[in-house]
């Protein structure tokens, strides 16, 4: 049996006073979540996340790393600063980083291994824009952007990866992928790993994210292979964020 987890994803939102209001509410609430729940800050407020959730069930990722240990790499971060705070985990491969900022499949698979190598779980994101998916593409994209994670870093590596399908066409745009479209997708991300070890797919939890609300996460979850939320916009507000947490 997968535990449910749900990470919310703020993106490029937040201020010293949002951040506050926000833990507070969503630590006021956590007594009867179930699920893993992990809160992916902007870097700037990983000290402050850090302090507030010190002793709770919250759990604290980046949303993207560098490959490089140090050196110069103006504004990147690395992964032992990402754990100088306390995170455990961090968000590669984010569409908007791929599409933003030009990270191909390499990219994103080296920053899975340096990710892992120190002890981080990655938030592997992967998924198809509109066009692919209209032109019958969506399983061919999945697949090649997973094939090149295992092409690197082998597929029990996967033990330590957590997976996010996130349709482009589904992210901040209020289009949700229908339970039955987002189960099949993720029926497939698993088929496909279970070619390579099939205890593996059966272990590794694959998140759906793309306008996840409280009022479609419970069906989402509800879906064999989907194992929990990768979470934007609803997780700015405590109150949503916490009922898809619930959903679980
Ligand atoms: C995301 O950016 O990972 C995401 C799922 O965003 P939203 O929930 O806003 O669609």
């Amino acid at each position: 049996m997968r535990q449910v987890i749900v990470a919310g994803n703020w993106k490029m939102n937040a201020s010293k006073e949002t951040v506050n209001t926000l833990i507070m509410g969503i630590l006021s609430g956590m007594g009867d979540v179930d699920s893993n729940v992990i809160v992916c800050a902007p870097s700037p407020y990983m000290s402050q996340v850090e302090a507030l959730i010190t002793h709770s069930q919250l759990h604290l990722g980046a949303q993207d790393l560098n490959v490089n240990a140090s050196g110069a790499f103006t504004g990147e971060v690395s992964a032992d600063m990402i754990k100088d705070f306390g995170a455990q985990y961090v968000i590669v491969g984010h569409s908007e980083r791929r599409s933003l900022y030009g990270e191909s499949d390499d990219v994103v698979a080296h920053k899975v291994q340096v990710a892992l190598e120190n002890d981080l779980t990655p938030l592997f994101c992967i998924g198809e824009t509109l066009e692919e998916r209209e032109s019958g593409n969506m399983e061919a994209v999945v697949s090649r952007q997973i094939q090149a994670v295992i092409d690197r870093v082998g597929i029990d590596a996967f033990k330590n990866i957590i997976i996010a399908y996130e349709p482009v066409w589904a992210i901040g745009t209020g289009v949700t992928a229908t339970p039955q479209q987002a189960q099949d997708a993720h029926a497939f991300i698993r088929s496909m790993l279970a070619q390579n070890n099939e205890s593996v797919a059966q272990a590794t939890p694959i998140l759906y994210g793309g306008s996840m609300n409280p009022g479609n996460a419970a069906e989402l979850i509800g879906c064999e292979d989907i194992d929990g939320g990768l979470i934007g916009g609803a997780s700015l507000k405590a109150e949503d964020f916490l009922q898809i947490c619930k959903a679980g």
